[in-house]
């Protein structure tokens, strides 16, 4: 079989110049939803649509659509990522998924190749979260509700509705970009890794299994304050000392009740009252436990619960926790996940089957339709951050 192929060259200087589009001082982009900068960079795609002679679509959510042989009647394969990033990103997160996307829609319109099925290439609206993140692809898949919409604010307090309506758009619409489970075959997303294990064992192409979903709990242990130097060892009840041995119990308890792919991380702490002369009599943190399977999850979950309510026990502390988000595991479609397995094959290129510990928007789709990732290596696997980098060859 003869492989299709791209214009590398106008790929290259798409993702050039996408990375030159809210650059800040410290080489960082700064593409935050609906910022002047994810404006400019909407412009451009917009631009760069009308001049490949595609159609340009865009949904109440401001998901940007690029379409090729569209008819409204029959559904499409999609493919798309995001435009907008985290403050100080790299140039490739979100972008490589939109640009490489754009980029086989219009090869297979200039090389005169129809499909089966009209083709879109979608830039999904705030994928990062200045207002919660996956705002786009959740509309798309119809999990938005209007107190959803109303409530969303970013960290400076500013709502996502005046932010959108600052920008000519109407938040609300959101509710209207829907779309049928009918109207979409497939949708596959390609983007970098944002991991070290592609990059370690010099693999080239990481073909998506699973994506992590995870649970995020606020947990409190209160003990009692008291004074460090008179307070015996033995009379104490330092909150600061269950957090500890809750933190030496993560790699026992993962290994017990979860699988290879269960991360647990305590990445938030705080200590009351704070003092160094002062034993805690609280400490309130975070617990992110991520795992690809639903019923893994639930265990993990329940695990924990018995394992700090043991810890409270036999120190004399309170034990209290909120659930802050839930998010569920996805899995990618079999089908998908062989083809881009056996197109590596056919290509020479080696790839491994891998899960996704980060989530993306193909875990929103996969709800609605087969899905599947496309995973390029991150070098020394850095993503957020400016030297976030991928080998062209690779791309
Ligand atoms: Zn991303």
């Amino acid at each position: 079989m003869n492989p299709l192929t791209i214009n590398f060259t106008r790929l290259k200087d798409d993702i050039q110049t996408l990375a030159g589009i809210g650059r800040g001082q410290d080489d960082g982009l700064y593409r935050m939803a609906f910022t002047e900068a994810d404006m400019e960079a909407r412009a451009w795609l917009k631009t760069r649509i009308e001049e490949a002679g595609l159609d340009y679509f865009l949904d109440g959510a401001a998901n940007i659509h690029a379409r090729l042989r569209w008819d409204g009647e029959r559904p499409s394969v999609i493919t798309g990522s995001h435009l907008d990033t985290v403050p100080g990103a790299g140039h490739l997160d979100g972008a490589l998924g939109v640009l490489s996307g754009l980029e086989c829609l219009r090869s297979l319109k200039e090389q005169n190749i129809v499909t089966r099925y009209p083709l879109e290439a979608i830039a999904f609206t705030d994928e990062e979260g200045r207002f919660g993140g996956m705002f786009g692809s959740m509309a798309f898949c119809g999990l938005l509700s209007p107190d959803s919409i109303l409530q969303a604010r970013d960290l400076k307090g500013i709502a996502l509705v005046d932010a959108m309506a600052a920008q000519g758009l109407d938040a609300m619409a959101a509710l209207d970009a829907q779309r049928k489970p009918d109207t979409v075959h497939s949708f596959v997303e390609m983007h970098i890794e944002q991991g070290p294990v592609l990059d370690r064992q010099h693999l080239h192409i990481g073909v998506v299994d699973a994506i992590s979903g995870l649970f995020k709990w606020q947990v409190r242990l209160i003990g009692e304050s008291n004074h460090a130097g008179t307070t015996p060892m033995n009379m104490r009840r330092d909150a600061m000392q269950g957090l500890a041995e809750l933190a030496c119990e993560i790699p026992r308890v993962l290994e017990e009740h979860g699988s290879p792919r269960s991360v647990a991380t305590i990445g938030r702490v705080e200590l009351f009252p704070g003092a160094a002369n002062v034993v805690p009599g609280k400490a309130e943190f975070s617990l992110e436990v991520r795992d690809t399977g639903e019923k893994t999850l639930a265990e993990l979950a329940d695990a924990f619960r018995r394992v700090i309510s043991a810890i409270a026990r036999r120190r004399d502390l309170m034990f209290e926790f909120e659930v802050l988000s839930e998010l569920q595991p996805a899995k990618s479609a079999a089908g998908i996940v062989e083809t881009i397995s056996d197109v590596c094959l056919e290509l020479g290129v080696n790839s491994t089957r891998m899960h996704s510990g980060a989530a993306h928007d193909t875990q929103f789709l996969s709800r609605i339709t087969r899905a599947g990732m496309i995973f390029v290596p991150s070098k020394d696997g850095r993503s957020h951050s400016p030297s976030e980098w991928t080998s062209w060859e690779d791309i």
